[in-house]
């Protein structure tokens, strides 16, 4: 669709030529397409745009599909303050969300989501609001899958700060980790909010949702976990949970400098033996306990996939290897935004579990900065 979009612009600007490439593309077969539905035609060995539109209208350089909610302030005369993208609506636009716009506060009123609008009054309020999503993400097709790590092949954990690694023990050729990439469908839900005060960052209230489930098709890398390494760690079944979360936040991190891409482009979400879903606190109910191993999903958050997930697959090494680095350089004590996630969001263990699973798991490979 992105492509499509995109050779539409082209080829009104210019005429292409009937042997012309685009990258890797096969560029004549999407201009054969676009001949079938009327928009270009092909003249003495050039491709001609012929249809009315203006196809860059069709267009958004910040998002892929053109479906948005409209922001809509109701406190004077209905006047549009902004515009948000369709998947990012139920995470930001639920009743009572705090929005803001250019250091102005608005409250949501109401959210009409079939006809995607947010009604909005400004406000002025000591706090912010965080929604509690909750991601489910299934396997439809994997189109590829690495070597396990077995046990034995790496190096040794690293000390943790401050005190020395705990041993996690290892079976000759046991298997830990993995690898994949392929298809999903991701099913998320915004199932509550939570007000935060600015500069304390306490919680001060929270907030049930019930609004629509949203549903797409992507792509995704994931890293499956060997159960049974997992359960060997020598830690609470709980400290292990947050380490695995810890783990995932912390690729998250790398695999935007990876992918040179912005926060957003980019979803996270854990499953598996009773991980609790990122984003959640330990009294929150779990909602996702399974039997399987427990994986860590990096998906492209946009409908159809933007070819993110084969590119982190094939850096699936060099992933590990950065996401170990910036753990263990991390000066943190346990655990920080820039690592595995602050201080209250991961659990109070979080930073150590997660550089055992990463001391087992990742091998040399170049890290960002350096050369490679
Ligand atoms: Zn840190």
């Amino acid at each position: 669709r992105i492509l499509l979009d995109h050779i539409k612009c082209a080829v009104f600007e210019l005429p292409f030529q009937a042997d012309e490439r685009f990258g890797q593309e096969n560029l004549q077969a999407v201009l054969g397409l676009l001949q079938e539905e009327g928009f270009v035609d092909c003249v003495d060995g050039r491709w001609y745009w012929m249809n009315e539109s203006y196809p860059a209208d069709a267009v958004s350089l910040r998002s892929v599909s053109s479906d948005n909610f409209v922001v809509v302030d109701v406190s004077d005369e209905a006047t549009v303050i902004g515009e948000v993208d369709f998947t990012a609506a139920t995470a930001t636009l639920y009743e009572q969300a705090i929005y803001l716009v250019e250091g102005t506060q608005y409250q949501v009123e109401r959210l009409d989501f079939d006809r995607r609008k947010a009604y909005v009054r400004p406000v002025d309020s000591d706090y912010y609001t965080d929604a509690i999503t909750y991601t489910k993400v299934s396997v439809l097709e994997e189109f590829g899958r690495g070597d396990w790590v077995t046990a034995g092949v790496v190096g040794a954990v690293a000390p943790v700060r401050g005190g020395t690694a705990p041993s996690v023990g290892s079976v000759p050729n046991e298997r830990l980790g993995v690898g994949c990439h392929g298809e999903v469908h991701v099913t998320s839900r915004v199932v509550g909010f939570k007000k935060i005060k600015f500069y304390t960052n306490e919680n001060v209230g929270s907030g049930e949702l019930d609004l629509a489930e949203q549903e797409m098709h992507t792509t995704a890398y994931w890293l499956v976990l060997a159960r049974t390494f997992v359960k060997r760690l020598p830690f609470a079944g709980s400290d292990r949970r947050d380490g695995v979360v810890g783990l995932g936040f912390a690729m998250r991190q790398v695999a935007q400098l990876l992918l040179m891409c912005d926060y957003h482009d980019i979803g996270l979400a854990i499953h598996g033996d009773q991980v609790r879903p990122f984003g959640r606190r330990p009294e929150e109910p779990v909602v996702e306990a399974t039997l399987n191993d427990p994986t860590i999903f990096v998906y492209d958050n946009y409908p159809g996939g933007i070819g993110f997930s084969e590119p982190l697959f094939n850096l699936h090494d060099r992933l590990l290897a950065n996401a170990r680095a910036l753990v263990e350089r991390c000066p943190c004590d346990a655990g920080c935004p820039a690592c595995v996630g602050p201080i209250g969001k991961a659990g109070p263990r979080a930073k150590e579990v997660a550089l055992a699973l990463l001391g087992s798991l990742s091998p040399d490979a170049p890290l960002l900065g350096e050369s490679s």
